[in-house]
């Protein structure tokens, strides 16, 4: 069994098979999740948290690839989670594949790690945050977490970043179903990517109409998410997605949404755990005490409720 502090130790020192140890660990849910991310915490709160997501061939693979490249120019650390929500495999490959690794797999400053459900109903969801609070301790500077799809789960992942990418493509007709997806609301930044093909112009012109129409009124100040081009197989357009990026940390920095974000991100994250944790008790051995519970309703001695509250009270 791996000694944690070492491996955090290692990890901190740039050893790249010390983070992915470690981001097994929590993704395992092993028992020692607990002592990983005790040990993790002390370190954690410095890396800018990115999430990029958008429909499937929109080019968020490419875009990520060039996104590291800017990022590396800049001097900066980065560590990318590639999400893959319908996939059943995890570990190295796959989607990590796709974000063209051979340009990026011998710089020790770049960590790409691929995750994947296996099948595990909001595994992802309790997951996701732990392999984040990795990369975060492990010390780089940015962690890009890059899902695929636009469905509801996908923006809960996103919705762990400081800032969330949006990228849509001409003539897909994203538009519309990202709409629906609720997508519109959790963008910071828009990316029109495939600025090379026909059609692109109109994805923005589309674009700012419905975020004119999906505006609500809100008092205060507001940060009006801005739409780049990009062609993200050239690198065009990228250096002002991360120009875009800044300004959004910039912004939220200065109106005290930063930490506002972050404690959210963090009750989120505890409520699940404790929620997590209580349906594990709720479920346990306990002397059978939900099976006679289960009897006593079917006889109609109980109501389900009255059942419910009982099983909470007695927790051991
Ligand atoms: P993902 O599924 O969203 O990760 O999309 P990929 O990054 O795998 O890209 C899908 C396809 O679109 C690939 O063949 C890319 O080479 C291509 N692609 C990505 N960006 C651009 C772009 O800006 N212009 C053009 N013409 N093709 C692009």
């Amino acid at each position: 069994m791996p000694d944690i502090p070492e491996l955090v130790a290692q990890a901190r020192d740039g050893n790249a098979r010390a983070v992915a140890r470690l981001i097994s660990l929590v993704e395992d849910t092993s028992p020692r999740l607990r002592e990983v991310a005790a040990a993790l915490a002390p370190h954690t709160g410095h890396a800018a948290v990115l999430g990029l997501t958008g429909p499937p061939g929109v080019g968020k693979s490419t875009s990520t690839a060039a996104l590291i490249a800017a990022f590396r120019e800049q001097g900066k650390r980065i560590g990318v989670l590639a999400i893959d929500p319908s996939s059943p495999f995890s570990g190295g490959a796959l989607l990590g594949d796709r974000i063209r690794m051979q340009d990026h797999a011998t710089d020790p400053d770049v960590f790409i790690r691929s995750m994947a459900t296996r099948g595990r109903l909001g595994g992802l969801a309790a997951a996701t945050p732990q392999a984040l609070r990795v990369l975060d301790a492990a010390g780089f500077d940015v962690v890009l977490v890059e899902t695929v799809g636009v469905g509801q789960s996908e923006v809960d992942i996103v919705a762990l970043a400081d800032t969330t990418l949006v990228l849509l493509a001409p003539g897909m007709g994203d538009g519309i179903q990202a709409a629906k997806a609720g997508i519109l609301e959790v963008a910071d930044v828009f990316v029109v990517n495939k600025a090379d093909r026909d059609g692109a112009a109109r994805t923005v012109r589309d674009l700012k109409h419905m975020i004119s129409l999906g505006r609500r009124e809100i008092r205060g100040p507001t940060w009006r998410p801005p739409i780049v081009s990009t062609v993200a197989t050239t690198g065009q357009g990228v250096a002002e997605v991360v120009a875009a990026v800044a300004e959004h940390r910039t912004w939220l920095t200065e109106h005290g949404d930063l930490a506002r974000r972050r404690e959210h991100r963090a009750r989120t994250e505890i409520e699940e755990i404790a929620v997590q944790t209580l349906r594990t008790r709720l479920a346990g051995p306990r002397d059978g005490a939900l099976d006679r519970l289960a009897q006593r309703v079917v006889t109609g001695e109980l109501d389900p409720f009255a059942a419910a509250d009982k099983l909470i009270a007695d927790l051991p």
